[in-house]
Formats: structure tokens, C-alpha cells, sequence
């Protein structure tokens, strides 16, 4: 087994119909017959909720993991109308979590609310996909590395099993705007990130850093040469088979 796995995740956002595990059997079908690679990464697919059960039932045995996008704040059950816990999700038979995605921290949710999710979902063991990033205000004001480690103490307590939380560092004005950091600027950060995680949070292990904001098959080739980075949260590009088998492909040509 190689000692680095790297992770291609896909956030399919406000996307899929049960008619689109084509997308999911395409990938699957790639993945077994790539025997030069699939050892070295793994594919986790997050479907809207509406597909959870279905997705995670039909690729109970298969190599490809689905992962939800989100969960309420609360867990089991509740008069929280339209919502759904970390509880209730688990029981889809999803095992992985995106958790502070820009895209719901821009409707509200602040870092007392992703603590609470964080801690839940953990309680629920699932594995975290733990979203932080700067804005283009920050990155401007050269705030990039103070929101960052704010955003990671605030949400992650030091004696959380880090094992089960990865990171997804997805500066948000590179997310869906076509606009990539440098393969140097991204390095840099990852670095930072890692040790400012061993240090703060005290612990040994190699946590895990992703990379998300516009990868696509031609931006993954910027990336390449960055041994740090453990993979990447890929938004638009996941939703075609084509796209984001290309994104693997690029990645290990
Ligand atoms: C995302 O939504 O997490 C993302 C990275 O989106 P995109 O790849 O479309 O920029």
C-alpha cells in the first residue's frame, strides 16, 4: 500500500437525480480498470441528501464512498422543520461529511455553528471533510493564515481524533471563478496549515490537507508537483464522469 493516499472528492452541490449513479458507475468502471494507480487515491462522491440512501446502498461494496454535503446542528431528532442530523444521516449508511463549505458559512453559518456540526458528526463517527478558506477581502489584506488557523481552533478541540477530520483548504475566490493559487502560494499555505495543526492541536500525525477552487483537468497539472497536498474537493468538474476521470488522469500522467 502506498504510505500517501490521496483523496479526489467530488461536491456535486444542488446537483443529481437517481438517474445520475451513471455518473458514479462511469467512475467506478475507471477506477477498477486503472490497476497502474487505484491504489494510491480514493473517490468519495457527495450527492445531494435527496440520493444519500440510495447511492451509499448501491455502492455499499464497491471502492467509491459517498459523503454528504452538510447536516443540521442538532442531532436525532427535532422540531427543526427541513433539517437533517448527523444521526439521521448516518443511518443513509454514509460514513464521510463535508462540514463548513464556503457556500453555507456565505448563508450563515458561523464558527460556532461548524463547531457544533464537527463535534456531532464525530460523535457519530463519521470521517469530516472540514472545509476553511480565505475570501478575497482576506487574501488582499494578507489575512490569509490568521482566518485560516482561526477558523481550524475554533472548530477542531485538541482531543478530537484527527484521524477522522480532513482538511479542505478552498480559498473561496477560487471557487468557481476559474482563478487558481500559484502552485507556490498553495504549497506555502498547505505547509502552514500542517504545522500549525501538529503544533497547536499537539499530535504526530500527518494531517490531511486538500486542495478545492476550481481543479479541473487543466488546473490539476499546476498541482502536481505539490507532495503535501493530499488530494482535492472538486465542485463543478465532478458532475461529469468525463471531467472528473480527466482530473485523475491529468493528475497521475
Ligand atoms: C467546491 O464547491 O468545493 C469547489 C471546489 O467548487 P469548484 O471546483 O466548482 O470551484
Amino acid at each position: 500500500m502506498p504510505s500517501q493516499i490521496r483523496y479526489f472528492i467530488g461536491n456535486w452541490k444542488m446537483f443529481g437525480i437517481p438517474s445520475s449513479i451513471k455518473i458514479l458507475d462511469k467512475i467506478n468502471h475507471y477506477f477498477k480498470q486503472d490497476k497502474k494507480n487505484n491504489r494510491k487515491y480514493k473517490v468519495i462522491i457527495a450527492p445531494p441528501h435527496t440520493l444519500l440512501q440510495d447511492f451509499s446502498y448501491k455502492y455499499k461494496k464497491k471502492k467509491i464512498f459517498i459523503c454528504a454535503q452538510n447536516c443540521y446542528y442538532k442531532d436525532n431528532f427535532g422540531a427543526y422543520t427541513g433539517s437533517i442530523s448527523p444521526f439521521m444521516i448516518k443511518k443513509t449508511g454514509v460514513n464521510h461529511i463535508i462540514i463548513g463549505h464556503s457556500e453555507n458559512r456565505a448563508r450563515g453559518e458561523n464558527d460556532k455553528i461548524i463547531k457544533e456540526k464537527i463535534l456531532l458528526c464525530l460523535k457519530n463517527n463519521f470521517n469530516v471533510i472540514f472545509c476553511i478558506g480565505e475570501n478575497k477581502n482576506e487574501k488582499k489584506k494578507k489575512m490569509t493564515i490568521k482566518v485560516l488557523k482561526r477558523q481550524l481552533k475554533s472548530a477542531i478541540e485538541k482531543k478530537y481524533n484527527l484521524r477522522k477530520i480532513v482538511i479542505a483548504y478552498e480559498p473561496v475566490w477560487s471557487i468557481g471563478t476559474g482563478r487558481v493559487p500559484s502552485s507556490y502560494e498553495l504549497r506555502k499555505n498547505i505547509i502552514t496549515i500542517k504545522k500549525f495543526v501538529k503544533k497547536h492541536f499537539k499530535t504526530r500525525h500527518e494531517p490531511k490537507i486538500l486542495y478545492g477552487g476550481s481543479v479541473d483537468k487543466k488546473s490539476v497539472y499546476n498541482f502536481k508537483s505539490i507532495k503535501e497536498l493530499d488530494g482535492f474537493l472538486i465542485g463543478g468538474a465532478s458532475k461529469s464522469s468525463k471531467d472528473f476521470i480527466d482530473i485523475i488522469k491529468n493528475f497521475y500522467k
